[in-house]
């Protein structure tokens, strides 16, 4: 295929890459976006394939290689629960990463080997891929151990951290810097110091994040491995990976500002701020003395929910732990069918990753328009009747928008303390994600329901039908 030619050929992916991005940004069109992607991507693997340069034994290798990794993908993606689908995300994201610094050793094997010095635009492109690839691959198999318990989830911090990990960085970027321009297959070394600080910078950056932050850190690093990739690009003149890795690039920057901005935080705190570490201060226990929580029962719940007019259910992460959201939209039908009007209230950052509530919810074909998102349901709560949060609890926490000194303040929440009656799903009087203390359980108008939210949700889906 002339170099035209393929150009041309790759349009198509170009094209089908950016309306996958635009019908992701909607859980509606979420699937048809995900199957364009595919399509784009099996384009791509075609008209490379396609290319003359291979051979035989090149064609073999790569389809072993396909068809290992293609496995491997495919069991993954099935087998993988939705609770652990960062934990996915960031092995995906990590390997990209990898093979972008492993293409960039590759590359500058062949080029240092041929006759005269380095063109300057391609060991650039080699040095940043190498450096930026590695802290991807690196920071994201950290992420992965964390949040698979694997690695401690609370941050892992100690003295001198933050300069120690800019020195390690700073080795990186000198070494890289003499290759600059070079032209002797001597150099090789200097990449691989180079290769080596990025493991250890992305391995010691990550190090210090708490678990709860882990998805802001997998946004970010996919930012870094699309860039990578694009970086990767410009060495081997292929102009589709230019073009997708910056998409990749700009969309996971945007998705981590916007996580940040949904919690309230910048991303410096995110980085630097060690949230989720053991509260030292004064005990969050000493000021709920006196109070008191009410546990209720399933049957005095029902009741509740059966002659109420308007019902909001809040998800939140519990949900996706106890695999409850089949039962749920059961119950809403249930109180449908009453006449109840039952609509669903979508924290941005509830659940693990953003948009879990919507995935979680979709699998039970919700229908969207019962889910409103945070803005245009708060308005909603002091007209509601009963409030049902499942398994969330950060997000629905007072704290947020009153204690100056808890670690959420700031955050938006879901206003559910302004309706008439809360009743809170979970197992016990445990922490959320920012491990803090929730007020919402000792407020008057709040019941308990203790218990797994699967076999609660049971619970009321009998104790309604018995009403
Ligand atoms: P939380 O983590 O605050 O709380 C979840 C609650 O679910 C826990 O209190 C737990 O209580 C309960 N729970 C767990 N398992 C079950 C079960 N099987 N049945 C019933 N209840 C259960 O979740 P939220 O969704 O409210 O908040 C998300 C948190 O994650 C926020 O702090 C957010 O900032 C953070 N985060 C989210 C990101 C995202 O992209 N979505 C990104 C980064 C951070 P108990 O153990 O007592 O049952």
């Amino acid at each position: 295929m002339s170099d035209n030619l393929t150009t041309l050929a790759y349009l198509p992916t170009i094209i089908s890459f950016i309306l996958a991005l635009k019908f992701l940004s909607s859980p509606k069109h979420a699937r048809l976006g995900n199957q364009l992607g595919a399509i784009g991507m099996a384009l791509a693997i075609a008209v490379t394939l396609a290319q003359k340069h291979f051979y035989g034994l090149g064609y073999m290798l790569i389809a072993v290689g396909g068809l290992i990794g293609g496995g491997i993908g495919w069991v993954g993606a099935r087998k993988v629960k939705m609770t652990d689908m960062p934990q996915m995300v960031a092995i995906f994201n990590g390997v990209g990463g990898g093979a972008v610094a492993l293409v960039a050793l590759v590359e500058f094997h062949q080029t240092a080997a041929e006759p005269g010095r380095m063109l300057l635009n391609v060991s650039i492109a080699i040095i940043v891929s190498a450096l930026i690839g590695s802290i991807s691959f690196a920071g994201s198999m950290v992420a992965f151990g964390k949040l698979q318990g694997l690695v401690g989830d609370r941050p892992i911090v100690w003295r001198g951290q933050r300069v120690g990990n800019i020195i390690i960085l700073l080795i990186g970027i000198t070494a890289g810097t003499f290759i600059l321009g070079g032209h002797s297959y001597q150099l090789m070394w200097l990449l691989l110091i180079e290769i080596a600080a990025a493991l250890a910078f992305g391995i010691l950056f990550v190090l210090p994040i708490g678990g709860a932050d882990m998805p802001v850190v997998i946004s970010l690093l996919n930012a870094c491995t699309g860039l990578s990739a694009s970086a990767a690009g410009f060495e081997l003149r292929q102009n589709v990976l230019i073009v997708s890795g910056m998409l990749v690039g700009s969309s996971g920057s945007l998705l981590t500002l916007m996580m940040c901005r949904a919690m309230n935080r910048s991303l410096g705190n995110v980085i630097f701020g060690a949230f989720g570490q053991i509260q030292t201060g004064p005990s969050t226990a000493a000021s709920n003395e006196g109070l008191t929580v009410r546990a209720t029962t399933a049957e005095d719940v029902a009741i509740m929910l059966a002659y109420a007019h308007k019902v909001i259910i809040v998800p939140g992460y519990g949900l996706a732990v106890a695999q409850a959201q089949h039962d749920v939209r059961q119950l809403a039908d249930l109180l449908t069918a009453r006449g109840v009007n039952v609509e669903y209230a979508i924290h941005p950052v509830a659940g693990r990753m953003p948009g879990h509530m919507n995935v979680l919810l979709a699998e039970a074909n919700v229908p969207y328009t019962q889910l409103k998102e945070m803005d245009e349901i708060n308005p909603e709560f002091p007209q509601t009747d009963v409030s049902l949060v499942i398994g969330a609890n950060d997000v629905v926490n007072p704290a947020a928008r009153s204690d100056k000194s808890s670690p959420i303040y700031g955050m938006p929440i879901l206003d559910v303390d302004k309706s008439k009656a809360v009743v809170v799903l979970k197992r016990s009087m445990n922490p959320g994600f920012a491990g803090i203390e929730n007020h919402l359980f000792y407020e008057p108008e709040t019941s308990m329901l203790f218990g797994d939210a699967k076999d609660s949700i049971l619970k009321l889906i009998a104790a309604v039908k018995a009403v």
